[in-house]
């Protein structure tokens, strides 16, 4: 049975839609004490997984219980908000005698952060810089574990949840055909309500700024907020790098807010944002002991978005600490911090309402339900690599016709990778080295 459920979610081509993209596969073949649901999704605005866990509860269950089979795991446990009362009503309803338990988490950000769930769950902290599996831990996401359960019927990932929120028209929530584009999910909301759109994709606080609406959707994505292109949000988003660093060296008075806020830190790691500032400002470059003490962002955003009064960007400066190690060929082993809690932990969380105002967001603060719309597109473009590992190699020909949820692409035997499957009945129309097409 542990083998069928790894084989069969392999050859299905399931990966960590909250956005990692980790072939699920490997999770399930591992062992472990606790196998986690993660439905304590905190972006602002989106809310697929809540959708997801009011409709499709049964599936997660059926999905959770595989897993926790598969693993060994003693325990099976959904993390969700304890505000989404509907949600909650359907999971108890689907979890009855089936030894699942629901953990319940206040509306801050960021909830969902991979490590605080496994904290609050499990009561131990992953090691700095480590993985929930050295905590006899395994996380996955609510769609995640919704194609587990599709694939234990030999269903294939080929459709993606995501909401579309923001500037639109009616924002909600879709499932769509993965390789859908930005363009065709934008119009399932009605369009943009803003004359000169952009799109933060991923999110507001951890996603990018995308111009492209024919980009295609993917495994990993989770959804769209639509923006006016001058809106202070996404001018912050695409200021340019040396421009973020001009401004760090200028105008940090150290203050410490961004650390004091920060939720790594208050979680006990050795992370302190406003010293890696300090040293951008004095240090600069030449002297990289110091970017150690960003190596444990988890790139939330919070310290720039929200602690920050001097719209200065922490975050950025933690990544470039990342990339100056990675530039000099090495990875240092991040400090270690209290290995406890701040005892200001709770009093410090961010509430997500709160957030919202701060970002400028409030107008664009309403529900977002799962609609029984979803696209034809009468092509969709596939990425050959939509997940950690190697890239997909197609396993068909320019023209050939294929059939919803046909492989397309496979991975090599033994390699770290996922399938892909066709999302709709169609001719291959093209083939390039990271991409192909498929047309009705
Ligand atoms: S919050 Fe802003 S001003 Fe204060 S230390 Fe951090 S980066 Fe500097
Ligand atoms: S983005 Fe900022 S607040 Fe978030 S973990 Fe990194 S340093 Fe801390």
């Amino acid at each position: 049975m542990h083998q069928q459920i790894v084989s069969l979610v392999r050859r299905a081509g399931v990966v960590g839609a909250g956005g990692a993209g980790f072939p699920t596969h490997v999770k399930l073949g591992s062992r472990v004490q606790t196998y986690i649901v993660n439905g304590a999704e905190c972006e602002p605005l989106l809310y697929k997984d809540k959708e997801l866990m009011r409709l499709c509860a049964e599936r997660l269950v059926h999905g959770l219980r595989l897993a926790v089979e598969a693993t060994g795991a003693s325990r099976g446990v959904i993390a969700v908000k304890a505000k989404y009362h509907e949600a909650i009503e359907a999971m108890q309803r689907a979890a009855a005698n089936q030894r699942i338990e629901l953990c319940f988490f206040d509306n801050f950000y960021p909830a969902g952060d991979e490590y605080v769930v496994v904290q609050k769950v499990t009561g131990r902290l992953i090691p700095p810089g480590g993985i929930p599996l050295q905590v006899g831990a395994a996380v996955n996401n609510v769609e995640t574990l919704v194609n587990v359960s599709l694939a234990a019927e030999g269903v294939p990932v080929t459709l993606k949840a995501l909401t579309v929120a923001g500037a639109v028209a009616e924002p909600a929530s879709f499932v769509v055909p993965l390789g859908t584009t930005l363009g065709e999910v934008l119009a399932l909301a009605g369009g943009a309500s803003v004359p000169d759109p952009v799109a933060l994709e991923g999110g507001a606080m951890m996603g990018r700024v995308v111009t492209d609406f024919s980009r295609p959707v993917t495994k990993t994505t989770g959804g769209y907020i639509v923006l006016p292109r001058d809106h202070a949000l996404v001018r912050r988003k695409t200021r340019s790098d040396e421009a973020k660093v001009r401004i760090a060296r200028s105008a940090c008075d150290q203050c410490s807010f961004c650390t004091e806020l920060c939720p790594r830190f208050l979680m006990g790691y050795a992370i302190e944002p406003h010293k890696v500032m300090r040293a951008v400002g004095f240090a600069g470059d030449k002297e990289a002991g110091w970017a150690r003490l960003g190596l444990l962002c988890c790139e939330c955003s919070l310290c720039e978005l929200y602690s920050c009064p001097e719209d200065l960007t922490p975050r950025e400066m933690c990544l470039r600490a990342k990339k100056l190690w990675a530039a000099r060929g090495v990875k240092p082993e991040p400090l270690v911090g209290l290995g406890r809690a701040h005892p200001l932990q709770e009093a410090r969380r961010v509430p997500v309402d709160r957030l919202i105002h701060r970002l400028g967001l409030n107008r664009y603060d309403v529900a977002a339900p799962l609609s029984e719309r979803t696209a034809q597109p009468a092509q969709v473009q596939l990425p050959l690599r939509q997940h950690v590992g190697v890239a997909a190699r197609p396993v068909v020909a320019s023209g050939q016709q294929v059939r919803a949820g046909q492989l397309v692409a496979d991975i090599p035997e033994g390699q770290l990778g996922a399938p892909l499957h066709a999302p709709i009945d169609g001719q291959i129309s093209r083939i390039e080295p990271d991409c192909l097409w498929i047309a009705r």
